[in-house]
């Protein structure tokens, strides 16, 4: 029996992760993939209050660091479900515990169009970072008009011979301060009003064809294209216990308190406002804070 069982090793759960163990509390993370969540893949972090820059890497790893330091055991298993008795169900096993919380964030929204998946490795890819390399002098296309998009354009316009940045709006999402430096950039492209209709090659990619708002079609030959078109919940597994918006995400009133008690969520997979790593950092510390309170009453 765990006092506290967190699930998900991103910002959120390892900050839950490094209150908790500072309390003493018996703790268990339970992660499905690998720490940090998607800060990992972030290549500069600069809007973190106290730290001028960092990669999403060395930040991941620090905060990893700081909770194993105190003894915190992660281990990497996928959650299943959550019984309504607080027993949380892995692939590989079952863990009962006072309070959980719900710390999965969200991966990577989907273009959805014939190829995407099978050209994943072969072409198409949902992280610059991890795959930028691999197109050093490449041609290569982004889509997407968030702050990740821009982040991923600047990234790659170093590395690859020429960049397309391809949005459905005339407006970007993304911070001006991005699109400010994009725009001294000779190697980025911008083609915005467009989406891509398809993604086109035998066995990997080799071309994507865009719509533009008139419904006008052109071919683009592309060695890579980076989808950076948001994040999506997953939370539909945890819905006897939680209750979900209509876009999935978990509703929390005050915070981090679900409809279940003893049971909380912490970061990208709740309802807010603003989804960034100071939010996220701040809904662990607060979802820790309040299970330690309520852990007698539970
Ligand atoms: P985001 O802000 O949700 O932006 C997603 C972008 O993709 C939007 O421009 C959206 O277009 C577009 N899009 C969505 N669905 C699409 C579809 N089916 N087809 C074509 N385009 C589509 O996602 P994000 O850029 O990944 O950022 C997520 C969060 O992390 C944000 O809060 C962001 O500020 C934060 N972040 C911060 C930093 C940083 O501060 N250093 C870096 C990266 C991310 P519309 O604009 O038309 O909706």
């Amino acid at each position: 029996m765990y006092d506290v069982i967190i699930i998900g090793a991103g910002p959120a759960g390892l900050t839950s992760a490094l209150y908790l163990g500072r309390a003493n509390k018996n703790v268990l993370v339970l992660e499905a993939k690998s720490y940090g969540g998607q800060i990992v893949n972030a290549s500069k972090i600069k809007n973190y209050p106290g730290v001028e820059e960092i990669s999403g890497f060395d930040f991941s790893t620090n905060l990893y660091n700081q909770v194993k330091k105190l003894g915190i055991e992660i281990k990497y298993e996928t959650v299943l479900r959550i019984k309504d008795d607080k027993t949380v169900v892995t692939n590989n096993e079952e863990y009962k515990a006072k309070a959980i919380i719900i710390a999965t964030g969200s991966e990577n929204r989907k273009l959805n169009i014939e190829k995407e998946r099978d050209f994943v490795g072969k072409g198409v890819s949902y992280c610059a970072t991890c795959d930028g390399n691999f197109y050093k002098e490449k041609i290569v296309a982004i889509n997407g008009g968030g702050n990740t998009a821009l982040e991923d354009a600047l990234y790659l316009s170093d590395i690859a011979k020429e960049v397309y940045l391809i949005h459905r709006r005339e407006e970007f999402r993304g911070e001006n301060v991005y699109l400010d430096e994009i725009k001294k950039k000779d190697n980025i492209k911008l083609i915005l009003n467009a989406t891509i209709s398809s993604i086109n090659g035998d066995n990997k990619l080799e071309s994507i064809t865009i719509k533009d708002k008139d419904e006008q079609e052109q071919l683009i030959k592309i060695d890579g294209l980076f989808i950076a078109i948001g994040q999506e919940p997953k939370n539909e597994i945890f819905s006897n216990v939680v209750d979900l918006d209509s876009r999935g995400y978990i509703i929390a009133t005050d915070d981090v308190h679900t409809k279940t008690k003893g049971i909380y969520v912490a970061g990208d997979a709740r309802v807010k406002s603003l989804r960034q790593l100071t939010t996220a950092v701040s809904d662990g510390s607060i979802a820790a804070t309040v299970a330690i309170k309520e852990m007698n009453t539970l």
